[in-house]
């Protein structure tokens, strides 16, 4: 079960005991009381009239209720979205100070989004090495990638230099402190285990709104990123997040033969648990020409019954030309492409 779907349960159920009923049991008793009106469960819930005799669920699909209850709630969270506007720029910013030019500017800005998925945890030794690597500083000499670090992650002091031990998943590196033995992390089916941080004055670990906007989503492209490098580099050439993430990545097959032009194809990796959402966010960037443009959706979304329905459905009168796919089928089109050496798809 997802974390918010975990999260939600627990509450109600630790209401529910404070009024001394044991409820609900399980995850399909909670299930069916989606299926009935707000107004009939057993807690009193703070809600209008009209939203009392909402359903979450009607048979199946979530409710328009749910659906706007959920986005309503997303942005309900301000402070989440503060950071991650503000991480976004002081990212920006850092990278565009520090590129001497277009090409610089477009490496570092990958260098610190590949950092925001691979690193949930660093070490104040890490930092120092990426600090070498972008070092400009404003007249005060506090450096740019000290402010956007300051943003995104939060830091923990240690009481002497040493080993910090810490527990994490072992899979996506999220920070392990609550559940003993399972990652919460949507997709996720890495076990926590415990780890050592090596660090001087004390590590830095990712806000939470870090974690929600740049780095869980961001597993899935990674995974598909680390895929593409795998492929013949005398045949594929891989750019993560083109023109500062008008798409995730671009993947360009070298012609091998003389009468060829290179082919190039753009995906942008989405891990939405809403394909409503996912659609009305969705922009499809003009500005990498592209042979094919591609939506990859991580395995346990497209796992969903009724998902990339959905999506499609979602998706019809927005955009044209996009197509879908999960990580897998398109990491194995794009080595299929990547061995036909230029001959036409
Ligand atoms: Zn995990």
């Amino acid at each position: 079960m997802p974390r918010a779907w975990r999260d939600a349960r627990g509450r109600l159920w630790w209401k529910a005991r404070s009024l001394g009923l044991e409820w609900p049991a399980h995850d399909l008793e909670l299930f069916e009381w989606c299926r009935r009106p707000l107004g009939s469960w057993p807690l009193a819930l703070a809600l209008t009239g009209a939203d009392l005799e909402a359903v979450l669920l009607e048979g199946d699909e979530l409710s328009e209720f749910a659906e706007q209850a959920a986005d309503l709630a997303h942005h309900a969270d301000v402070e989440a979205e503060l950071v991650q506007n503000q991480s976004f720029a002081a990212l920006l910013l850092c990278v565009r100070l520090n590129g001497a030019n277009e090409e610089a500017t477009q490496k570092a800005y990958a260098r610190l989004r590949r950092l925001l998925i691979d690193h949930p945890v660093l070490s104040d030794r890490d930092v120092q090495v990426l600090a070498r690597e972008l070092p400009k500083a404003d007249s005060d000499n506090d450096t740019f990638l000290a402010k956007f670090l300051r943003t995104a992650y939060v830091f923990h002091p240690v009481p002497a230099p040493g080993k910090a031990r810490l527990r994490r998943c072992r899979q996506c590196g999220n920070p392990a402190d609550n559940d003993p033995v399972r990652c919460g992390t949507p997709g996720c089916t890495g076990r926590p285990e415990a780890y050592e941080v090596l660090c001087l004055a004390g590590y830095w670990q990712q806000h939470r709104a870090t974690r929600q906007f740049f780095h869980d989503p961001g597993l899935v492209e990674g995974r598909v990123l680390d895929g593409l490098a795998k492929l013949p580099a005398d045949r594929v050439q891989i750019e993560p997040w083109p023109h500062l993430d008008a798409w995730d990545g671009a993947v360009t097959f070298t012609s091998m033969l003389p009468q060829e032009t290179a082919e190039c194809w753009v995906f942008d990796a989405k891990d939405c648990s809403s394909p409503a959402l996912l659609a009305r966010k969705f922009r499809s960037d003009p500005r990498v020409p592209a042979r094919r443009r591609i939506i990859v959706l991580p395995t346990h979304r497209a796992q969903t019954p009724g998902y990339r329905a959905d999506l499609e459905r979602e998706l019809q009168g927005r955009v044209t030309g996009i197509e879908i796919l999960d990580e897998k089928s398109f990491l194995r089109q794009a080595a299929a492409r990547a061995s036909k050496a230029g001959a036409a798809r």
